[in-house]
């Protein structure tokens, strides 16, 4: 079975402890490659290594650095195919998904934070015949970036871009259960002529790798995105290192669809968010409120919908939906189905793994699952599940809608579905997210903000912020 190797030091390296673990395909449910079982000492080298480069990258002017970063977008693009079906293999999810939306967009932010670097400025403060002080935005150090199995190659590169542009060196981990096309983005790195020691790549597990990166004293910022409770130890861990932290975590985002919005792109669209990558983007919509006069005609044109949606081959242009990521993801989705009849909610269709047949026999799919009956504040409708489920519910007032949408410890996104302007900007004010959709979903800039508030994560990336946090403002006070 091929190996996959680290890479430190602007190499393909094995593991130091030559120990590798099996790489797992959703959709067949057998291994296909093997993932190096890293460990503190690959970390150490890996940060030595990056350590090593900082004082070179970070000098470098900013055209030279968006030029490496443009190479890189411009070899993702050109191996379009080939990493579509890499993480189409890797995670289940459909192949046209990865090849519409999570290899363009990998190309994309390095194409977006490789331009965005040229236009950063900062800021400087006259103080009239007296004095003049600027801000300088100083690169920091090593970063640490780490990131989850749903977006494997989006996630991953959405840190480290932003992190090169701004001329810190890198060390990160991917996630183990979907390693493959960040080690293909190594091998792009290597022909895009990354100087050695900018970018390292240690594949491993969290808790061993993962944890050896925000326990180095020489990593001085975290970009984590992952869920709640990893992101718990993250914080517990950095703080009394001071690590300057980003932790964008899980959600359990409403969805709140008023009677005068326009019916079908309404439809249309939260079918989407409810099950688009098989449920599993941090963004989809897992709560739908529904206003009650149209309750039922939502109800019934949505589970019907829903039991037309197609779930099977990854590789067939008319699956929506494939695999779900593993065996124990699957296993935990399929326990909230059944937590959600205990806690008296009625199964409108799915709740069952799908059985595909022939060589998908063992692969991890399931049906899509549309929920009705369960109060606001039982476990199905508190807790994140991150799979094809969905519960629907009724309501009466916008005061009543709002209490239900942030009535959980979650506050990453909502959608609201309205055609009272007044309605809908009074709504997005009131909900405790860090991104609302109005009249959309996934419609997204990568000029804007993007975090979540509550438990849902601590800063924000994006845009310009995202080279606030992987910089440090010092002010430079110059007297007359
Ligand atoms: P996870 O927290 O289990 O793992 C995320 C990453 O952290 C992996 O690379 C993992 O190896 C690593 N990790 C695990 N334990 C670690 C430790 N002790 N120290 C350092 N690293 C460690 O999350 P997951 O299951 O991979 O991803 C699903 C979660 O991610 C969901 O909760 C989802 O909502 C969330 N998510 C959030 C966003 C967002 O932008 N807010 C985006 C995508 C996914």
């Amino acid at each position: 079975m091929e190996k996959l190797q680290n890479y430190i030091n602007g190499e393909l390296v094995p593991p130091h402890s030559n120990e590798y673990f099996e790489n797992i395909e959703p959709a067949i449910g057998k291994p296909y490659s093997l993932i190096p079982d890293s460990d503190e000492s690959d970390v150490l080298e890996a940060t030595k290594a990056a350590k090593a480069a900082f004082p070179i990258w970070s000098k470098m002017s900013v055209d030279q650095r968006s030029e490496i970063l443009l190479r890189i977008a411009e070899l993702i693009g050109e191996n379009l195919d080939e990493l579509a079906a890499a993480e189409s293999r890797d995670n289940g999810k459909p192949l046209k998904l990865a090849k519409t939306v999570d290899i363009p967009r990998a190309q994309a932010n390095f194409h977006f934070y490789g331009t965005g670097i040229l236009h950063f400025a900062s800021e400087s403060h006259s103080m009239g015949n007296l004095a003049i002080n600027y801000t300088l935005r100083q690169p920091i150090g090593v970063a640490g970036c780490i990131s989850p199995w749903n977006l494997p190659l989006y996630l991953f590169s959405w840190k480290i871009a932003p992190a090169l542009a701004s001329g810190n060196t890198v060390v990160a981990k991917p996630s183990e259960i979907t390693p493959y096309t960040s080690y293909l983005l190594s091998k792009i790195c290597i022909e895009a002529g990354l100087p050695k020691g900018v970018l390292n790549i240690v594949h491993g597990l969290g808790p061993k790798a993962g944890a050896a990166i925000i326990e180095h004293p020489d990593i001085p910022m975290i970009s984590f995105t992952g869920g709640t409770a990893t992101g718990e130890w993250i914080a517990r861990t950095a703080a009394p290192k001071f690590k300057k932290l980003s932790l964008e975590l899980g959600g359990k985002n409403p969805n709140l669809i008023f009677a005068d919005c326009d019916f079908d792109e309404m439809m249309k669209t939260t079918l989407r968010s409810s099950f688009s990558n098989q449920g599993q983007i941090c963004l989809c919509g897992s709560r739908i409120m529904i206003e009650r006069s149209i309750y039922d005609r939502f109800k019934t044109e949505f589970v019907e919908r829903v039991k037309a949606l197609k779930v099977g081959d990854p590789s067939n242009p008319d699956t929506n939906l494939g695999a779900v990521v593993s065996k124990p993801h699957m296993e935990k989705v399929l326990s909230y189905v059944e937590l959600a009849k205990e806690e008296g909610g009625t199964v409108l269709c799915g709740g069952n793994r799908a059985i595909i047949g022939g060589k998908f026999s063992d692969g991890y799919f399931l049906e899509p699952t549309v929920i009705e009956g369960l109060s606001y504040d039982c476990r199905t409708n508190q807790e994140e599940i991150f799979g094809p489920v969905v519960t629907i519910m009724p309501f009466d007032t916008e005061e009543e809608a709002l209490a239900i949408a942030n009535s959980t410890k979650y506050g990453l996104a909502s959608t609201i579905w309205t055609s009272d302007l007044k309605r809908a900007h009074r709504v997005a004010r009131d909900l405790h997210t860090g991104i609302a959709w109005i009249n959309c979903w996934l419609l997204r800039d990568l000029r804007t903000p993007f975090g979540g508030v509550k438990e849902s994560g601590v800063g924000r990336e994006g845009g310009f912020e995202a080279f606030q946090f992987f910089t440090e403002p010092k002010n430079v006070c110059i007297r007359y």
